[in-house]
């Protein structure tokens, strides 16, 4: 294990600092590592593997798919993209969808393509389109999207960034109304902050601010590349408060955890300002992304994830909120998105999720004091019992527990 991290400790850039586990095989929500010991998947390459690990009916397209045909560009047309267009289109109520390879590639399209909109359509002088995001916002690493992160180290060093953007509390539908001005051309907003330690909004919060955007002629493009695709509960977190926007942005589950693929999916009238080379990407909308995505929602919607992560997501969050510990300080989420904040004064979420390691589950820290709990969707209940008592255990580790639900 260790030649291995010297390995890639070595030759890689030094931009991620990854747990001392080697990773060598995946079936289901199962890892192993290089030496055959057992984890539980309980981070889901942050969101991306809600099928597990080696879905045999997404191997199965894979495969058959990669065969027949794979990248060819978009200088052609290929018989697998309109039918997964067309299926984006329809599990989100869209007109049309433009597809890209990762989150960030999906939220930019998304920028460029409001502000369009904005200069076209509501006729913001040239140059002044503004797009109004949250504090706490991740929409990825472009240096476009880090400047306007609210995070330093996200944005330190990585400047002169583009302007245009206006940041105000996420969560403060009054902060929202406030901000918007002549210019604005749009509200970009996640409807569960994932990388800002699993920060949910207050109940109508997305329904508020909704009706503040369509009063205002502001477009509100939600970002759910990690909230999409059933995480939450629900196919999009969004429908948890019915709310039609006029832009969705959805990736990782999209690659069904085997491709990147991402979209940016919106109305007819905010889509149709685009015209033929105003933008594109050579891996975007190729027949072997596409063929995969669309057997990733059939998946999706035949196996019933969004409810299994609806059911589930309670009895995790059930569990967890059952254990008392002094280093717990909250516990929060949607759907089998959960998040645990620690006392950092006691515990930083690193180290826990490093002591989690040794007891055999995979989690992340987010913002040095949560461990997010996102398994993939298709878990089970027994699965979530095993992992709850290694969390258990580990939390056992900074303080006495006392589990109520304990089995
Ligand atoms: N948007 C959200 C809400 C995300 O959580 C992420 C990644 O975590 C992204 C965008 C960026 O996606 P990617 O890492 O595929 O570029």
């Amino acid at each position: 294990m260790g030649d291995k991290i010297a390995l890639e400790m070595r030759y890689g850039a030094t931009n991620y600092l990854p747990l001392p586990v080697v990773l060598s095989r995946g079936e289901g929500v199962w890892l192993w590592d290089d030496e055959g010991r057992r984890y539980l998947d309980m981070l889901s390459a942050y969101s991306a593997v809600s099928f597990g690990y080696g879905h045999p009916k997404l191997l199965a397209t894979l495969n058959a798919q990669a065969q027949r045909l794979a990248v060819t560009s978009r200088a052609f047309h290929s018989d697998t993209l309109g039918p997964f267009l067309a299926k984006l289109c329809e599990i989100t109520g869209m007109d049309r969808a433009l597809p890209m390879s990762t989150g960030a590639e999906g939220v930019e399209t998304a920028i460029k393509c409001v502000r369009k909109w904005g200069y076209q359509v509501k006729k913001i002088p040239e140059g002044q389109a503004e797009i109004i995001v949250c504090a706490g916002n991740f929409h990825g690493r472009t240096s476009t999207i880090v400047g306007f992160s609210s995070e330093a180290q996200y944005r330190e060093g990585f400047g002169p960034f583009s302007g245009g953007f206006r940041p105000v509390p996420f969560g403060d539908v009054r902060a929202l109304q406030k901000a918007i001005t002549p210019h604005t051309a749009a509200f970009l907003v996640e409807p569960v902050q994932g990388e800002a330690g699993i920060v949910v909004p207050p109940d109508g919060y997305l329904a508020e601010a909704a009706l503040v955007c369509k009063a205002n002629n502001v477009l509100m493009v939600v970002d759910e590349v990690q909230t999409g695709l059933g995480r939450t509960g629900k196919l999009f977190a969004i429908h948890h408060e019915n709310v039609k926007p006029d832009g969705i942005i959805l990736g990782k589950a999209l690659g069904g955890g085997l491709l990147p693929v991402s979209a940016f999916c919106a109305k007819e009238s905010v889509m149709g300002v685009f015209k033929p080379g105003d933008h594109g990407s050579t891996f975007g909308g190729n027949a072997l992304g596409a063929a995969v995505g669309l057997k990733a929602i059939e998946v999706l919607i035949d196996e019933k994830l969004s409810e299994r992560s609806a059911t589930m997501g309670a009895y995790l969050l059930k569990r967890l909120k059952a254990i008392s510990s002094p280093v717990v300080a909250d516990v929060r989420g949607k759907g089998l998105l959960i998040g645990v904040e620690l006392d950092p004064k006691r515990v930083s979420a690193r180290q826990f999720v490093e002591t989690l390691l040794k007891h055999g589950v995979l989690s992340k820290d987010t913002h040095g004091t949560v461990a997010r709990f996102a398994p993939p969707l298709i878990v089970t209940r027994e699965e979530l019992d095993w992992a709850v008592d290694r969390i258990r255990d580990a939390l056992g580790e900074y303080g006495p527990v006392y589990d109520k639900e304990a089995a």
